[in-house]
C-alpha cells in the first residue's frame, strides 16, 4: 500500500516509516499538518496514518481538509490513550478508525494491515445503488437525497456494502464488528449502534423511521428493502 505517515515527533515518524517500509509498503512521511494536506491532496494514497496533535494544522483540521479533497481516502488516526473526546471528534470529522498511543510496533502493524484489508476492498466496478430515494455511490463514498451529496466514511460505505450484499438475512452487531471494523465481535457492540445512527442521518428520509437499514430486534440490522 502507499501510505502517508503524518507525525511531528521525528523519532516516532522515522520509526513508523521504517516499520511500514520494512513490511513492504510505499511510505511518504509528513512532519506537520500543512505538509500532510499538501502531500495528501497532490498525490494519491491508499491510506493515511494521521497523528492528532500536530503543529501548524492539527489532525482534526487535516482530516477535514483531506476528506473534502479526497472523500474516499481511508484515514487511521493516532490518538492519545484514554482521550475519549479525541476519538469521538476524530471519527466525527471523518477518520475511519483510530489507534491509541502508545502502541507496540507489532500491534500497529497488525492494525494497519487489518485496516488496509478492510478498506482495500475498493471495487473495480462502480458500486451504485438506489434505496428509498437515496442514491449511493459506495466506490466514491457518496450519498445523495434531495440537495447536495454527502460524504460517507469508508466505514459507513462498508456497512452499507455488507448489509446490501447479505440483504437476504439479518446481520448481527458482532458480524458487523468483525467484517466491517475488523475487530472481535465481542467488543463494544454499542459502537455499531452509534455508527448506524450516524449513517441513518445521512441516507434515510426519516432517520427515526429508517427504511434502508432497519433494526431487527434481538439480532441486529438488515437491509430493509430486500
Ligand atoms: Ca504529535
Amino acid at each position: 500500500m502507499r501510505i502517508l505517515v503524518v507525525e511531528d515527533e521525528s523519532v516516532l515518524r522515522e520509526g513508523l516509516v521504517d516499520l511500514l517500509t520494512g513490511a513492504g509498503h510505499d511510505v511518504v512521511p509528513a512532519a506537520d499538518g500543512q505538509e500532510a494536506v499538501d502531500k495528501g491532496t497532490a498525490d494519491s494514497f491508499d491510506m493515511v496514518l494521521l497523528d492528532l496533535m500536530l503543529p501548524r494544522l492539527d489532525g482534526i483540521e487535516v482530516c477535514r481538509r483531506l476528506r473534502t479533497a479526497r472523500p474516499g481516502l481511508p484515514i487511521l488516526m493516532l490518538t492519545a490513550k484514554g482521550s475519549e473526546e479525541d476519538k469521538v471528534l476524530g471519527l466525527k470529522v471523518g477518520a475511519d478508525d483510530y489507534v491509541t498511543k502508545p502502541f507496540g510496533v507489532k500491534e500497529l502493524l497488525a492494525r494497519v494491515e487489518a485496516f488496509g484489508r478492510r478498506v482495500q476492498v475498493a471495487p473495480a466496478e462502480p458500486e451504485q445503488m438506489e434505496a428509498d430515494g437515496c442514491t449511493m455511490d459506495l466506490g466514491r463514498c457518496q450519498a445523495q437525497r434531495e440537495g447536495p451529496a454527502v460524504t460517507l466514511t469508508a466505514r459507513e460505505a462498508g456497512i452499507v456494502r455488507w448489509l446490501h450484499k447479505h440483504r437476504a438475512r439479518a446481520v448481527s452487531r458482532a458480524e458487523l464488528l468483525e467484517q466491517v471494523w475488523g475487530v472481535p465481535g465481542t467488543l463494544e457492540t454499542r459502537t455499531v449502534d452509534m455508527a448506524i445512527a450516524n449513517l441513518r442521518q445521512k441516507i434515510e428520509r426519516d432517520p427515526a423511521r429508517p427504511k434502508i437499514i432497519v433494526s431487527v430486534k434481538g439480532v441486529g440490522y438488515a437491509w430493509g428493502l430486500a
